[in-house]
């Protein structure tokens, strides 16, 4: 299928184009790009992710008893797939599923169809049999219908349908996987890279016209240095070339993709310059055909304002002034998102520590998105980002069931524990747990509360 990927590499960026208006560079960079890496990486990792394993006994109940771990297919899984990456977003999750042993049905967005068909064309021409995929057309009812249908849902979209589909999947108890919104910082210190931070916040708050999970939607910089920053940033937007796709290179920033999309952006930057907000560049839509809005920084935002709380999935990047770190944590936090963040300092040592002060299921330390590349490590949202994660070992065990088999060839006509019971017995048994299940010495004990621990 890689290959297939490659040598249809046009025609996929043309449909991509055609039905999202992004740049060219977008669907071959973000959409091809990761397409290509997940199905090399799924083909070397499943092997072995999948494979039976053997666990070393685990207990005295459990002597003279093999154990092992089977990773089995949960038969018909449904992806629910949203339009702001038609083929990384669909294909992405459809590669795992398959892999797993799984039948997929795929329902695109409505306003992407034409790339997922292309894909699963892709796929039948690669040798996979009828029926083992197949694409559902149609809107939310059809989504709707797909998690009746199924036997696990792998959905990426907004957080309110990613509600309703939980719900729905509850009612018929199938897992549900979630990848849903964000409103993800970056968080600048004083001492970080300026040049470096600055770059990275106009590619990644811009790349596919701002409409990607893991866009940086926020950036809050420490007093210091915010006002150079923002000039750094205000600078480098505003020489980005916006237009109707053409061919690679022609434009940078590409169209909004869904209806509606461009409303959600004026809507927030008018909200924000209302209450107090400077346009440091862009602020408008731009006329003519194509949903197109001029990249937009703002900068004296505050946290009430819609553009710091709310997904805008646009090209609008607000920047706001912490006095230091410690608000810039708090501030980061205080959102009912957690998918991912990002932080710029010299040190990474010290950008490993505010890490770990963050909500968030992903974090950068002077980079960004990168993470979604880093096919070895789970990414998943935490809070009201989603419910499990797409990567990593759990991002195809999860297409999967597991079945434990504790097998024996030959055993006691007659284990100890079972009728009749006798009193010597059981109080035997009981000897036998206590001494087994001591600490033995040399090992960590727990300590009791309030004193120090007696270490090994
Ligand atoms: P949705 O979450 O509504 O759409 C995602 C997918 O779910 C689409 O295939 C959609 O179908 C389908 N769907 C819609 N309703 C249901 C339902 N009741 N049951 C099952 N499936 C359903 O995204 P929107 O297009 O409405 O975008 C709204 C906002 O969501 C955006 O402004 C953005 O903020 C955010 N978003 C986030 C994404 C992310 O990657 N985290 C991706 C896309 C959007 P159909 O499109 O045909 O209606």
């Amino acid at each position: 299928m890689a290959r297939w990927v490659g040598e249809h590499a046009d025609d996929l960026a043309d449909v991509i184009v055609a039905e999202t208006g992004k740049a060219r560079d977008d669907a071959v960079i973000a959409e091809l790009g990761y397409t290509l890496q997940a199905l090399a990486f799924w083909a070397r990792r499943a092997p072995g992710w999948l494979a039976d394993e053997r666990v070393r006994w685990a207990g005295p109940a459990l002597v003279g008893r093999r154990l092992s771990v089977r990773h089995v297919p949960l038969g018909l899984v449904g992806v629910i797939a949203p339009w702001n990456y038609p083929l990384a977003n669909a294909l992405g999750d459809v590669i795992p599923a398959l892999t797993a042993g799984n039948a997929v049905l795929l329902k695109p967005s409505e306003h992407t169809p034409r790339t997922a068909r292309l894909a699963a064309d892709g796929l039948r021409a690669c040798g996979l049999p009828d029926g083992v995929l197949e694409v559902v057309t149609g809107a939310g009812e059809a989504g709707a219908a797909v998690v009746d249908a199924v036997d696990m849902v792998m959905f990426t979209g907004s957080t309110a349908t990613g509600r309703a589909v939980a719900e729905r999947a509850g009612r018929r108890l199938i897992p549900a996987s979630l990848e849903l919104g964000g409103k993800d910082p970056m968080l600048v210190l004083a001492d970080a890279d300026l040049e470096r931070a600055a770059n990275t916040a106009v590619y990644y708050a811009m790349q596919n016209a701002g409409q990607t999970c893991l866009s940086i939607e926020r950036v809050l910089v420490e007093d210091a240095v915010h006002d150079r920053f923002a000039a750094l940033v205000a600078e480098r937007v505003a020489a980005l070339r916006t237009g109707r796709p053409g061919g690679l290179g022609a434009v940078d920033v590409g169209g909004l993709s869904a209806p509606g999309q461009i409303e959600i952006v004026e809507a927030h930057v008018a909200d924000a310059v209302a209450q107090g907000a400077a346009v440091m560049c862009g602020g408008h839509r731009i006329t003519g055909p194509g949903d197109l809005y001029a990249p937009t920084v703002l900068t004296s935002v505050t946290p009430a304002m819609r553009c710091m709380r709310e997904e805008t999935f646009g090209p609008l990047l607000p920047i706001m002034r912490v006095a230091d770190v410690d608000e810039a944590v708090a501030v980061a936090n205080d959102s009912p998102y957690g998918l991912a963040a990002s932080v710029f300092t010299r040190s990474a040592r010290r950008g490993e520590a505010v890490a770990a002060r963050l909500e968030a299921g992903s974090v950068a330390v002077n980079d960004a998105m990168v993470f979604f590349a880093a096919l070895d490590l789970p990414m998943g949202g935490w809070k009201d980002s989603g419910v499990g994660s797409r990567h990593g070992i759990g991002g195809i065990r999860k297409y999967t069931r597991a079945q434990s088999v504790v097998a024996a060839s030959r055993l006691p006509r007659r284990d100890l524990h079972t009728y009749p019971y006798r009193a010597w017995r059981t109080r035997l048994l009981l000897s036998a747990l206590r001494r087994l299940s001591a600490p033995r010495r040399g090992r960590p004990r727990l300590a009791a509360p309030g004193r120090r621990s007696p270490g090994r």
